[in-house]
């Protein structure tokens, strides 16, 4: 296995990723940036997007991409194909195997890898996704101004979408598989206030129908099996996210459900040296700008380890880290 040494590794190439990487080059840490299986990240399966600040008339998800990656390369970012595949934190300098067969060494890794909102995997929902199908009220609620949609999930992430959703468009059904909800009672008794949402209980989603953009849905009562056909143009599937964090697990702190934690108001996780930025370490907000804004946070945060960690080792010649 041929092995480098770096003084900062970025694993992912979303908004958090790339942002970090102009940061860090900016200040002299010489990135190198693994860009995993989605170069881009999440943003290159949208069209639209209309709510980064800077683009007046918006732009596409794939070409802000491209501006993000040609402005971190422009500050001499090493911007690299490649999938971390393996983590060791344990030691310092801190390990990452990429591809399984190349290892690096590097004085600060931050991680940018993002999530992956979960899909229902029926017929429709990928040939129509960007075209009515969306996992993200916030991004795309607008574009339904008036309009009936669909919210699919039971969980606080659906009632937030919803409820989000109710204040835009003129109707919102969310459907429920089961009889009863999962989200917090709080969220519940919201949802209840807002009088353009009709829950459909005991209710699974058949099939999404249209050509160019979504024209109607049809659901199904799990109990009665009788079929409605819903006269909708967004269809928002709001089951959750799974953050892309696997390979860390056992190496820093996450929760339940592998969001990876950091120290409040910083990109530090437990592990010194280690930096988390973007939807991987983020349930709450979920967006372009938050990413990009935590990205720079982690860059800030690395530079600032790094330099302190220099003056310790001119000062003691011996780094004790852990
Ligand atoms: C369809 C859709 C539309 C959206 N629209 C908007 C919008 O209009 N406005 C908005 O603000 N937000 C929008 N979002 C949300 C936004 O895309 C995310 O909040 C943002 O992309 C998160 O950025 P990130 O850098 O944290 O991660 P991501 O964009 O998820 O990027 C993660 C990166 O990590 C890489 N990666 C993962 N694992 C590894 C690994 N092991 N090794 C190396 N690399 C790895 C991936 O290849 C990818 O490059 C949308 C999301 C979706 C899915």
């Amino acid at each position: 296995m041929t092995s480098e040494k770096v003084d900062c590794l970025i694993i992912g190439s979303g908004p958090a990723g790339y942002t970090a990487a102009i940061y860090a080059s900016r200040a002299g840490l010489n990135p190198v940036l693994y860009q995993g299986a989605q170069p881009g990240g999440q943003l290159t399966i949208t069209t639209e997007v209309d709510n980064y600040p800077g683009y007046p008339d918006g732009i596409t998800g794939p070409e802000m991409m491209i501006n993000f990656e040609k402005q971190a390369k422009r500050f001499g970012a090493d911007i690299r194909y490649g999938m971390a595949t393996e983590v060791d934190f344990t030691s310092y300098p801190r390990k990452v195997i990429i591809d399984g067969k190349k290892e690096i060494l590097a004085d600060s890794v931050i991680i940018s890898t993002g999530a992956t909102a979960k899909w229902l995997g029926i017929e429709g929902e990928e040939r129509l996704n960007g075209r009515g199908v969306s996992a993200c009220a916030v991004c795309d609620g607008f574009f339904f101004r008036g309009q009936d949609v669909v919210v699919v999930g039971a969980g606080d992430t659906a009632a937030e979408e919803a409820s989000y959703l109710a204040k835009l468009v003129r109707k919102v059904y969310l459907v429920v598989r089961r009889d009863e909800m999962r989200a917090s009672k709080i969220m519940q008794k919201r949802l209840e206030t807002l009088p353009n949402i009709e829950i459909l209980w005991n209710t699974e989603t058949v099939s999404l129908n249209g050509e160019e953009g979504l024209e109607s849905v049809l659901v199904k009562n799990n109990k009665t099996g009788a079929e409605t056909l819903l006269d909708v143009t967004g269809f928002f599937v709001a089951i959750g996210h799974k953050p892309n964090t696997e390979i860390f697990k056992g190496y820093i702190d996450m929760d339940e459900t592998g969001y990876i934690k950091t120290i409040k108001g910083s990109a530090h996780t437990n592990v010194q040296g280690v930096f988390a930025c973007g939807d991987a370490q983020d349930n709450v907000y979920r967006q372009a700008i938050t990413a990009a804004g935590t990205g720079c946070m982690a860059a800030l945060d690395a530079e600032r380890f790094l330099m302190e960690r220099e003056v310790e080792v001119i000062a003691d010649d011996i780094l004790e880290i852990n």
